[in-house]
């Protein structure tokens, strides 16, 4: 019995496996001054964490990523229960998720340490030096549907950047973030990464008490976070929701698009924020790409011992799901499945053609498996219709011409492209993630994501009396005489554009 399990009944999270609806574990759930004590506890164990400076910081979150690594089955199996995503899938969450920390450990030093900057021809005088300080405690709230590489995302590289972290994992999947918690507490032993366990109240407490919030879950929740995180001033980095777009020009490898636009779309059943909700196909080949996408569906397993994907995590995800098929199938035609493919909560593959562009299915995050595959003219408006919604997290562009590639990746709003695959940049730890418009602001992973957990501070040292030295009261006529000179020699010469 773990501590979690001696929570009493009253205020409690219980999980459920949504496979078969067992109880997986109780939490406690945290209020009051549970959440104050938690980020009390952080506070000091910030401290002591931002005293160890890089050197120790990189050891200790290499040590804690391998004990992460020796419990990955585990781990995995948690995951699996809590999600109801195969247990595959939980493993490789695990493997990203390690890389992005092995990642943050190992550059924080390069990318934060204090760094010279030029301090330019008039101010020789000045020494100017651009460092980044770690926040204090930065409070990390998660979605149910990574739950270790989405949250872990912040986590890591706020700890790298030198922050304390308290963590308040989703309700249905509290366990990863315990679990967490645990193998810090082996291998390093401070109270620098708290898990606290709880509901939608226990995270917008923590955002009233923190020095810096990672949210990540859906843009309805992040407007609420913002709003109260507003009244202290207090930052926030937004991982939102997305309508994502997969784009294939007349020239794109079919098979490879046809392969990705179904891991793209029905990999964990859909609940993926960069998963693939929308493709616009070149008329020329839309016959042929749609073919290829029934062709593979139709080999999905979704029951059984070994399916590719499990059941909803969230039961009232199914609605949702049900309500964007009704709707695509009112102006598009299935190619694969339809209504009665959203009979439980394991949810079959849909395919659905041409639908409206202005429907709920087209216009708003879907995170089941269903994809509309909707026909365009040319690539020029594919891209104008992948930019057509609310939301810019990532999109996906197939074709083998490199400068076409190049010039829609340009074009679309989105804070992530990938080119010839989906998700390609997931375990590329040096590319920030993050999104623009509905689906968020701010960085994580990458230079970037840990910048994003910093407090710049610049420091100018003067070395010696300036020249001219105006930064005093008892500057002369003759000081001004020349900054009068100087003024027009220095920003008055520049000539007005060619066209
Ligand atoms: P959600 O918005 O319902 O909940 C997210 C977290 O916020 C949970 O921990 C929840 O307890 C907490 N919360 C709820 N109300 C709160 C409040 N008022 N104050 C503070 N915290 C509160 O999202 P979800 O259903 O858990 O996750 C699914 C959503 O997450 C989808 O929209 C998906 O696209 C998005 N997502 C985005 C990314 C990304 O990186 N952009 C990654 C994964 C998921």
């Amino acid at each position: 019995m773990t501590l979690a399990d001696q929570a009493p009944a009253a205020q409690q999270v219980t999980t459920h496996n949504p496979v078969d609806g067992e109880p997986v574990g109780h939490y406690p759930l945290a209020q009051g001054a549970d959440v104050e004590d938690a980020v009390r506890r952080a506070r000091a164990g910030a401290t002591w964490w931002e005293d160890q400076g890089f050197a120790a910081r990189r050891a200790h979150l290499l040590h804690w990523k391998s004990r992460i690594a020796a419990g990955a089955e585990e781990l995995a199996t948690l995951i699996s229960a809590e999600t109801g995503k195969p247990h595959g899938d939980a493993l490789l969450e695990i493997m990203l998720t390690l890389g992005h920390l092995d990642w943050a450990a190992k550059n924080a030093r390069r990318v934060l340490r204090r760094r010279k900057v030029s301090a330019g021809l008039i101010n020789y005088n000045q020494h100017a030096t651009v460092g980044y300080e770690p926040y204090g405690v930065v409070g990390v709230i998660g979605p149910w549907n990574y739950p270790l590489y989405t949250p872990m995302g912040s986590i890591s590289y706020a700890l790298a950047a030198g922050n304390a972290v308290v963590f308040k994992p989703s309700e249905l999947t509290p366990g990863p973030a315990v679990w967490l918690a645990e193998r810090w507490a082996e291998a390093v032993g401070h109270d620098v990464l708290v898990a606290l366990t709880g509901d939608g109240a226990t995270g917008a407490q923590l955002v009233r008490s923190v020095d810096k919030i990672a949210f990540t879950g859906s843009t309805a929740t992040a407007k609420k976070v913002m709003s109260v995180a507003a009244e202290q001033l207090t930052p926030i980095v937004a991982e939102c929701g997305g309508k994502d777009a997969m784009l294939v020009a007349a020239d794109a490898d079919l098979d490879s698009a046809a392969d990705f636009v179904v891991f793209g779309a029905m990999g964990n059943a859909g609940q993926t924020c960069v998963g693939v909700e929308r493709v616009y196909v070149v008329d020329t080949v839309r016959d042929d790409l749609v073919a290829r996408v029934v062709e593979r569906v139709e080999r999905l397993r979704i029951d059984g011992p070994d399916p590719h994907y499990g059941p909803m995590t969230m039961p009232s995800q199914v609605d949702v799901v049900r309500d964007h098929v009704d709707d695509a199938l009112r102006t598009g035609s299935a190619a694969f499945g339809g209504r009665d493919s959203v009979a439980g909560r394991v949810v079959g593959p849909v395919v659905v053609t041409d639908v409206a562009e202005d429907s709920a299915a087209v216009q708003h995050e879907t995170f089941g498996p269903l994809v509309v595959i909707n026909t365009v003219a040319s690539l020029d408006e594919a891209v104008e219709r992948a930019n057509a919604t609310v939301y810019g997290l990532g999109a996906a562009v197939f074709t083998k011409d490199k400068g076409a590639a190049t010039r829609a990746a340009d074009a679309l709003r989105a804070g992530v492209v990938t080119i010839n695959s989906v998700l390609g940049f997931a375990g590329v730890a040096a590319l920030p993630f993050g999104g623009v418009k509905q689906s968020g602001f701010g960085r994580i992973h990458g230079a970037d994501g840990l910048r994003e957990f910093c407090a710049v501070k610049s420091v100018a040292r003067q070395t010696r009396r300036a020249a001219l030295n105006l930064l005093t009261m008892e500057r002369t006529d003759k000081d001004m005489h020349t900054v009068a000179r100087m003024i027009p020699m220095l920003h008055g010469r520049a000539k007005p554009p060619r066209n």
